[in-house]
């Protein structure tokens, strides 16, 4: 049996050559693993020899009101997101998918624009960032910091995204290459590795579920391998302004307007079905409203913690939720993301 498998998330088919989607079907790809948990983290990833570059995210793990807080963004531009670009270009770089100097597209809300730019310039391929009129404005000159192009596109995500695809240059979109979701494996195995106990709950910001599907997968595989009794309830958190999720599993239909968590789009994710059933069977999902968000930020940050809107409303998840539980929040990306949202959230 090799030592692990690329297959289409619907139809189950393998993948052919690199494609982004499956060659029958039209959906993406799921990565699935046959061999055991290694603690040395880059064994755990057979198609690349290395990682690029080796991130560590748990730097730091406070606890507050009982709640462990771990910091996923102690990274290069301050986001989780270069978690998943690390294994990502690692394997376009061992595969020779882009040639040096080669234009790639990608589209972004702005973290991942900003992590994509970082590592185009680091293989020095050229960066072409597509956003949305509105993206945050500290996220896009983090994206230019690192020499990357910015196409700002009138319209939703979804025409954000088209524009990406259609734009003639490679397309890199982190949601596409399952190589990018893949690299967050590593929280859990830090997890594993750091704690005495996994937390009983732990609770994830939810966009496209990229994150909260690596992480899912890390777990996976640490209990298949006997390393852990039973995978954590994830509890995924929507804002209730961008639930495309949540519409989804609870048959509701919570319109799409602006949040101040701008990193959740709110969108129905790519593998959405895929999603679904791994929320059904081992998680939850809750939605959160703006004003909460915005307190919880705001109390995060009065403690402490500076992180982003998108960050602090897996907290505001958390406080309120069966207590005498373990549990644990994952913060996804660094305060200083909003710097140019303060104003705006005090005139909530
Ligand atoms: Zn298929």
């Amino acid at each position: 049996m090799p030592l692990y498998d690329v297959v289409c998330s619907k139809c189950g088919s393998p993948r052919d050559s690199n494609n982004i989607v499956c060659s029958s079907c039209g959906s993406p790809f799921l990565i699935e693993l046959h061999k055991d948990f290694s603690d040395k983290i880059d064994e755990n990833y057979p198609y690349i020899s290395k990682r690029l570059l080796n991130i560590k995210s748990h730097i730091q793990d406070q606890v507050i009101d009982g709640i462990h807080m771990e910091g996923l963004f102690y990274t290069p531009t301050l986001s989780y997101k270069d978690l998943g670009m690390n294994t990502l270009f690692s394997f376009i770089r061992e595969k020779n998918i882009v040639h040096k100097g080669s234009p790639v597209s990608e589209d972004s809300s702005g973290n991942a624009g900003a992590s994509f730019a970082f590592f185009c310039n680091v293989l020095g391929y050229r960066a072409e960032v597509f956003v949305s009129k509105n993206a945050n404005p500290v996220k896009m000159s983090q994206i230019r910091n690192y020499g990357a192009a910015i196409h700002r596109i009138e319209g939703t995500r979804e025409d954000v995204e088209y524009q990406a695809k259609n734009s003639g240059y490679i397309y890199l979109g982190h949601q596409y290459w399952p190589e990018f979701y893949d690299g967050f494996r590593t929280i859990s195995y830090e997890i594993y590795q750091n704690y005495d106990e996994i937390p009983e709950l732990i609770y994830i910001p939810f966009s496209t579920g990229t994150l909260y599907l690596g992480v899912f997968e890390g777990f996976k595989h640490l209990a298949e391998s006997g390393k852990i009794e039973k995978i954590p309830e994830l509890v995924a958190v929507q804002p209730k302004n961008a639930c495309g999720m949540y519409n989804l599993i609870k048959g509701t239909n919570y319109k799409r307007t602006s949040s101040i968590a701008d990193a959740l789009t709110g969108v129905t994710p790519l593998r959405s079905e895929v999603l679904k059933r791994i929320i059904e069977d081992y998680g939850s999902i809750r939605i959160i409203k703006e004003d909460e968000i915005i307190n919880s930020r705001n109390y995060l940050l009065f403690n402490g913690i500076d992180i982003e809107f998108s960050s602090a409303i897996a907290f505001s998840a958390a406080r309120n939720d069966r207590n005498g539980q373990t549990k644990m929040v994952l913060m996804t990306g660094h305060g200083m993301k909003n710097m140019k949202l303060n104003d705006q959230a005090s005139a909530l």
